[in-house]
């Protein structure tokens, strides 16, 4: 018997914590931005999913080597990525920014000089930290999730980390002891990705149910529930 394409259901990779995009909640229930928004979309277009919270790094990964349909985790669109992947339609602005402990006097690129950076592994900031390392003369070390490179900064074994904007803000305003020193840079965009060339039914499904969402006012609802303010 020939299953109904509108009941098909999707693996889709994600952050283990990357609130508010996603995050476990106390009582162990994933949520944020990206999967209120993939579970409005899909019941609008009437399709499932089946979330993975195995890590930005893994889920990507998982997604090459056919494991998984499609990322959601505050993915940026780049285009060394789209080389390889396909973006949907933007969903969420982003940029680059240096956090470091509550009490650092550091505030500068140029401070860095000698020092250790924390960066997570396969991330954009950690790309366009990398791009500035031998300018600034700072020294890396990698983290697989969010959680153990701040950490890092607060303990003091790093002096500052590259994040995006939104995370970092996110995390400060619920407790985290970091600030951020520097303007976002390199802005960008939060997308849903799949395999360049595949999954296209998948994509399009994803653009139309945004669409829908930005039209009823969902969108909105969504971003205020988590931010208190429009995006
Ligand atoms: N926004 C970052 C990127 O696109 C990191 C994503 C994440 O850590 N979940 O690389």
């Amino acid at each position: 018997s020939s299953v109904n394409a509108a009941e098909k259901t999707y693996q889709i990779g994600t952050d283990v914590t990357y609130p508010p995009f996603e995050f476990a909640n106390s009582n162990n229930k994933y949520i944020g931005i990206d999967l209120e928004l993939l579970n409005a979309i899909a019941k609008i277009e009437n399709f499932k999913v089946n979330i993975k919270p195995v890590g930005f790094n893994a889920a990507v990964q998982a997604m090459q080597s056919g494991q998984l349909d499609g990322v959601i985790a505050g993915m940026a669109i780049t285009p060394e990525r789209q080389e390889k992947f396909d973006f949907s339609d933007p969903y969420y602005k982003t940029g680059f920014v240096m956090a470091v402990a509550k009490n650092s006097s550091v505030h500068r690129l140029t401070q860095l000089r000698g020092k250790r950076v924390a960066l997570k592994t396969g991330t954009a900031a950690a790309a366009y930290a990398e791009t500035l390392k031998s300018k600034y003369g700072f020294k890396t070390v990698i983290f697989d999730d969010s959680d153990n490179m701040y950490n890092d900064v607060i303990t003091g074994n790093s002096v500052a980390c590259f994040e995006d904007q939104p995370v970092m803000q996110y995390a400060i305003k619920t407790g985290l002891s970091l600030k951020i020193v520097t303007k976002p840079a390199q802005g960008g965009h939060y997308g849903f990705a799949v395999m360049k060339g595949k999954n296209q039914e998948l994509l399009a499904k994803f653009n139309s149910g945004l669409k829908k969402l930005k039209a009823n006012g969902e969108y909105t609802k969504i971003i205020h529930n988590y931010l208190g303010t429009a995006a």
